[in-house]
């Protein structure tokens, strides 16, 4: 039986209750088959059905273009830090790319990159994390190979509500924490991709969403697992893939669905943060939000509590209550410190109010 817990965790995080008692459900008699999804070879013919159903929800859910393959990879987003340009710094000869930085993952995806190519930060000296500096102090390269960002830093609770303006260089966003949040325009990106512990599942499996004239551009010594090209040409089942996240990811994407969608979905983080966000605007500074608030985050919301830096004392305090209440993995990460709130799609307004 599942206590009364309302879980703020930043991923790993909260799935929607009908998921897990559908996945539990069906855990030791898949639909028929006498057998758990668990221990089902990833070539029969109902694995396809639960692979092919996740893509199309998603191609459905997001307004996914012909042109576009979408795969489900190991490894993670780290793994795509590597992946990416594996795959996408040899576009050009000049093998090289931008990276717009505005928190630890963007870093860590741009100094991945350094080792397979030239990497041009932009705005490389924030050292607090706090804003996204105007678009018009941005030096991009036109001759890049590609435009990276990440859409939503989990940690600093940074998110674009734009997509970077980047002329005729094709652009790459992680969207591991923000992915069908809300609605997005695929076609605009060369290459999405979003770990789906946070939004769409459990760990294990990461989408990849990629225009199809991109491919066939690996270096030679991309792993062969990472290789999109390799993977699209076999529907990514060219070595086992995470059978088991893949169907949890179809049960969020169905849930999704019968819930309205990535538009429906906005409309709910919207309430939901604003909620929050409210309370600490009108606190007098007892809560304090440091992200602009041009770009704060609708999926991960850090604050401090007494005064800006955070009255430590005051921030266990307010941690242990909510323990006490059911609240949990209010913790901020241990790079920034305070409270920091994640809302998810499966978190509800009620577990907001
Ligand atoms: N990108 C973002 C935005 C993330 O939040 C995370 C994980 N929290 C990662 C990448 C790394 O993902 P993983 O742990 O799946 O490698």
């Amino acid at each position: 039986e599942k206590k009364n817990i309302i879980n703020f965790g930043a991923g790993p995080a909260k799935l929607p209750p009908s998921v897990l008692i559908q996945a539990q459900r069906e855990l030791l008699n898949y639909s028929g088959t006498g057998i758990s999804v668990l221990e089902m070879s990833h070539r029969t013919s109902d694995f396809s059905n639960i692979i092919n159903t996740t893509e199309n929800l998603l191609r459905e859910l997001l307004n996914i273009p012909e042109n576009y393959k979408v795969l489900f990879l190991h490894g993670g987003g780290t793994g795509q830090f590597s992946a990416v340009p594996l795959n996408l710094i040899g576009l050009k000869k000049d093998r090289c790319a931008d990276y717009i930085v505005t928190g630890i993952w963007s870093a860590k995806a741009a100094k991945e990159a350094e080792k397979y190519g030239k990497v041009n930060l932009i705005h490389p000296n924030l050292d607090r994390y706090t804003s996204i500096p105007d678009s018009s102090s941005w030096s991009l390269n036109p001759s890049a190979s590609y435009v990276y960002y990440c859409c939503n830093e989990t940690v600093h609770g940074v998110e674009f509500n734009f997509i970077p303006e980047t002329k005729d260089v094709i652009i790459v966003s992680d969207m591991s924490s923000n992915f069908l949040s809300r609605p997005i325009d695929v076609s605009k990106f060369g290459l999405i991709f979003a770990g789906a512990q946070k939004n769409i599942g459990c760990a294990g499996v990461t989408v990849v969403i990629v225009k199809e004239d991109l491919l066939g551009n690996a270096l030679k010594e991309c792993p062969i697992v990472l290789d999109y090209q390799v993977q699209a040409g076999n529907s990514s089942l060219y070595n086992t893939p995470s059978c088991f996240s893949i169907y949890i990811m179809k049960l969020v994407l169905e849930w999704i669905k019968s819930n309205g969608g990535a538009e429906a979905m906005e409309i709910l983080n919207k309430k939901k943060s604003s909620l929050i966000y409210d309370i600490i605007n009108t606190s007098n500074g007892f809560y304090c939000c440091p992200i602009d608030v041009s770009c704060r985050s609708r999926m991960n919301i850090p604050f401090r509590i007494g005064k800006k830096e955070g009255d430590e004392a005051l921030e266990k305090l307010f941690l242990d209550g909510a323990s006490k209440l059911g609240m949990i993995s209010l913790k901020g990460h241990r790079s920034v410190g305070g409270i920091r709130a994640s809302l998810y799609n499966a978190v509800t307004l009620e577990d907001a109010q």
